[in-house]
């Protein structure tokens, strides 16, 4: 029978943590996922036998005593294979120029305030921010605090910076973190904290990567009585008379019936599944459709030749744009700012097996094929992949000169890779973007018009293994009544 207590739509990190989480409080609960694999933007996929990440590459504080513990703990994902980033987590290179963002506070004050001495007291402001944020981190998921939104939320990163710091190579310098998330003027000063603190609060790798880590969750959930149905994409809700959500219908005609539904896609995908009704009025479909959203990713990754490139246990922030907080980075602009993330070896320690190289990609450079497939699309879209590729292997080699003659081969993927393998809104990387100056329209309550469909998942609040797993923990307390998570 295909009757639950609960039904997750989407098998990411979301959905899965929400089923496990309801699991253990022994609701009977299934996760509904359109894919043939769970994980999502987690996921990890293989080429020639090669493990490789979609967009599972550092987290932060995964220890004991440090700021995901409790989730990791809850999550039974301790005895994971964790391995800590080295003591300088990120070196960060503005414009030719090379810095170093150790972990620890007050090493990351120390080793900045040598290069900028006469910010050394911001430095420290931004330092005991960083420490208070974690204080206070849980506080807006416990029950009853659906809509409580971090005070920063509602502060501009940029104008924080442009405050605090005179020097502005050292404001560039502090965004080595968020290279890949959006810099913009909207930006709220709490995602821009986040990101930071993932290095200096101590920053991990998980040897296996996303498929390690999604493989837990699942073995987790199975063991405590959910299960995860793969091929099962949700088209559509159905509404009963008496204004609740009965049933979900997938593509191939099945119907889902349970008493609470969360949906972790997007919330315009969520609200597109919903038949006209009465519960849900137009100017709420409107916003939900227009939400905007982040931009994408594109990612090369490197397949190198074995025992050629150490393997390090750092990323490498590269900054070549003037303005950071406006670059552009569509189809025929060059690339200009980067991420470089080695993944954790799985043989010889000494040696990296793959490299991926992250930059920030809009979804208009791609949009033109929007219509195409994965495996068939056109030869300028190809080309445009391969142009892309060899800027970012280029501009990689000019700080890793290792790199040169010793890469086997590359993939490749756009904002249009995502869009048909996780299933986010034209290939946004981290979802709904969220604005500090319009928080009411960007930040958003789990709550929907049905009383038993909430929401979790990105696009919420917060992107990232914290940021997700924290919506997925407020969304479990409000339907647990009780704080899942000390
Ligand atoms: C390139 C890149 C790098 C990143 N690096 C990191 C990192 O190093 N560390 C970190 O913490 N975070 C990182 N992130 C962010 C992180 O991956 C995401 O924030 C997180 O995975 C989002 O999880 P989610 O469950 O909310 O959404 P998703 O992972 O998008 O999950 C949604 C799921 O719903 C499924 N779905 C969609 N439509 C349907 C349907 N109709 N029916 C059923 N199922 C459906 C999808 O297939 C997918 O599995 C990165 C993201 C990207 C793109």
């Amino acid at each position: 029978m295909n009757k639950y207590d609960v039904i997750v739509i989407g098998g990411g990190f979301a959905g899965l943590t929400c089923a496990l989480a309801l699991a253990k409080e022994g609701s009977r609960v299934a996760v509904l996922e359109k894919e043939p694999v769970a994980g999502g933007a987690f996921q990890s996929f293989r080429r020639k036998g090669q493990r490789l990440e979609t967009g599972f590459h550092f987290v932060g504080g995964v220890r004991e005593g440090e700021v995901m513990w409790p989730i990791i703990s809850y999550f039974g994902l301790e005895t994971l294979p964790w391995q800590p980033l080295d003591e300088v987590p990120l070196e960060v290179n503005v414009r030719g120029r090379h810095f170093e963002l150790r972990s620890g506070y007050d090493a990351f004050v120390e080793s900045l305030a040598a290069d900028f001495p006469s910010e050394r007291q911001a430095l420290q402001q931004l330092a005991d921010l960083l420490k208070e944020l974690n204080q206070h981190i849980y506080e807006t998921i416990l029950p009853g605090t659906e809509g409580k939104i971090s005070p920063l939320m509602a502060v501009s990163a940029k104008e924080y910076l442009e405050e605090h710091f005179a020097d502005p190579l050292l404001r560039d310098v502090l965004c080595g973190q968020s290279i890949t998330t959006e810099l913009g003027d909207k930006l709220p000063l709490y995602s821009f904290l986040q990101s930071l603190n993932t290095f200096v609060q101590g920053s991990y790798r998980l040897a296996g990567g996303g498929e390690a880590l999604i493989q837990r969750l699942v073995d987790n959930l199975t063991a405590a009585g959910g299960e995860l149905m793969t091929h099962c994409a949700v088209e559509q809700f159905c509404v009963s008379e008496d204004g609740r959500v009965r049933a979900v219908r997938c593509a191939d005609g099945v119907e889902y019936e349970a008493d609470m539904f969360i949906s972790t896609l997007h919330p315009a995908l969520t609200v597109a599944a919903i038949p006209e009704c009465t519960q849900v009025r137009k100017i709420y479909r409107k916003r939900l459709s227009n939400l905007v959203n982040t931009t994408g990713m594109f990612t090369v990754q490197l397949v190198l030749k074995p025992g050629t490139v150490p393997y390090k246990k750092r990323n490498i922030s590269i900054f070549s744009a003037d303005d950071l907080w406006h670059t552009p980075c569509g189809k025929d602009d060059k690339v200009q700012n980067m991420l470089i993330s080695y993944n954790v070896p799985t043989g010889d320690p000494r040696w990296a097996d793959n490299i991926d190289l992250l930059t920030p990609m809009t979804w208009d450079a791609v949009c033109e094929w929007a219509e195409s497939r994965v495996g068939r699309r056109p030869e300028e879209y190809r080309q445009l992949k391969r142009r892309k590729a060899e800027e970012c292997i280029a501009l990689a080699c000019k700080y890793l000169p290792e790199l040169q003659n010793n890469i086997v081969e590359y993939w490749t993927s756009t904002p249009l890779t995502y869009r048909d393998y996780t299933g986010t809104q034209n290939g946004s990387a981290y979802g709904v973007r969220k604005m500090c100056d319009n928080l009411l329209g960007t930040v958003l309550s789990p709550a929907t018009p049905f009383p038993n469909l909430l929401m979790a998942g990105q696009n919420m609040m917060l992107h990232g293994m914290m940021g997700t797993a924290m919506t997925s923990l407020r969304v479990c307390n409000a339907i647990c009544g009780k704080n899942l998570v000390r």
